[in-house]
């Protein structure tokens, strides 16, 4: 990770390049919201960055390298020494070159829920490059650049054969953070380490399944590819797949981190005439402008709830508004602010584990529809 973390912005996320630099980071903002993500270590050289996979000559050992370790909810992440074993049949072993940070790593670094998946490396918006491969891997080779899938697909179960679904059954595993055997790859001081949706691109190697890499093209500026892997499909894919956003219509974004731009950029793509950006956070606005945004609003300067504006402002509301800000609070609003007879509303944002949403059944007497988009309704074996 550069040290200079002010530099290290992608859109609303932080695209943290491990290769070229010469020092850890130790300070990371990450949360648009305001908040911070914060990292602890000690300043090191980056003994990693000289030599590139085919002549480390490190296939088949130990890799002891750093990484970001979450050891309780609520802490700043530290920099630790972990050590990472070889792959095993079907993993590959990455060494990371960019990451960014997600919405759900910042939300999660702070439930105490997940104090029971501790000490844990998080992220899941990573690239890299082929280290060494386990047997039986067939699809990258060592010194390939991949791109790191968040939710991957093992292409034999009910929901990957089934083209209308994108969370394939393999996504049990994400859930515990480790491999299949209970297991992890990676252990700090001998003790075992588990990877963030059994990923942990915060990290400087990391070892991972076969189908939770796909290779990219060998010119892609791996800086940018990264949120690609989850932020970017996310949003994009949420307009384009799930909404099924279409020409002329009108749009409404509730959050404006890197999900919610990426959101806008699929709307646009789709051919939406006005695509209104709503934050609470007014720096959030030039941004969603430069990427599409017609109309900028801080609900907070409105007179009427931000509803009812839209409901005069749009003639009966938008006709697709996609939530993006995490809050049970405003999945109602969003959907009271689609149109009453036929719009359609999006849940992007990740409100928290059976956490239940209070919605007027009046909300749907006309005909609003509301529904879920994980990973854009993208299917990363067909992306
Ligand atoms: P982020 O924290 O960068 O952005 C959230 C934005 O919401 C911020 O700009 C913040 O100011 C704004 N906001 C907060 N409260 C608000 C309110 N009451 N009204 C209006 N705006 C408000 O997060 P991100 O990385 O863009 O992710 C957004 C959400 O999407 C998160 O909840 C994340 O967990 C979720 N997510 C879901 C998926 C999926 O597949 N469904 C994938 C990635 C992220
Ligand atoms: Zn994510």
């Amino acid at each position: 990770m550069n040290c200079d973390s002010t530099n290290v912005t992608a859109q609303d996320r932080q695209s943290c390049d491990w290769t070229s630099s010469q020092q850890q980071c130790y300070l990371s903002r990450v949360s648009s919201t305001g908040r911070w993500l914060e990292v602890r270590g000690q300043s090191q050289k980056d003994t990693s960055k000289a030599s590139s996979p085919r002549k480390m000559g490190t296939q088949g050992k130990v890799i002891r390298c750093k990484a970001a370790v979450l050891w309780k909810p609520g802490t700043p992440l530290a920099i630790e020494e972990i050590e990472v074993a070889p792959p095993k049949a079907k993993e590959v072993r990455i060494k990371i070159v960019a990451t960014g940070i997600c919405g759900t790593d910042i939300k999660n670094v702070d439930r105490e829920y997940f104090s029971q998946f501790c000490p844990i490396i998080m992220g899941h918006e990573g690239v890299g490059i082929v280290e060494s491969v386990g047997e039986d891997v067939s699809t990258v080779r060592t010194g390939d650049k991949v791109i790191i899938l968040c939710i991957p697909q093992c292409g034999e179960c009910d929901t990957c054969l089934n083209s209308k679904n994108n969370i394939c059954t393999e996504i049990r595993l994400a859930e515990t953070h480790l491999t299949s055997e209970g297991t992890s790859r990676i252990t700090c001081n001998g003790k075992l380490v588990r990877q963030y949706a059994t990923l942990g691109t915060l990290s400087e190697y990391t070892v991972l399944r076969e189908i939770s890499v796909a290779k990219v093209d060998e010119g892609a500026p791996l800086e940018k590819v990264c949120i690609i892997g989850c932020g970017f499909a996310t949003g994009y894919g949420a307009a384009i797949n799930s909404a099924k956003v279409t020409p002329g219509s009108t749009c409404a974004v509730f959050g404006l981190g890197g999900v919610g731009l990426a959101v806008i950029i699929g709307c646009k793509a789709a051919g939406a005439a006005r695509i209104i950006a709503v934050d609470i956070n007014k720096d959030k606005f030039a941004k969603a402008r430069t990427v599409g945004a017609t109309h900028c609003i801080d609900p907070r300067d409105l007179e009427k709830p931000i509803e009812e504006f839209l409901f005069d402002m749009l003639n009966g509301g938008a006709d697709f508004c996609f939530e993006v800000t995490g809050n049970k609070e405003t999945v109602a609003t969003a959907l009271g602010s689609c149109h009453k007879d036929h719009g359609v509303c999006i849940i992007i944002g990740l409100i928290g584990y059976w956490s239940s949403i209070n919605i007027s059944s009046q909300l749907f007497f006309s005909g609003r529809t509301l529904k879920a988009s994980v990973l854009g309704g993208f299917q990363s074996l067909l992306a």
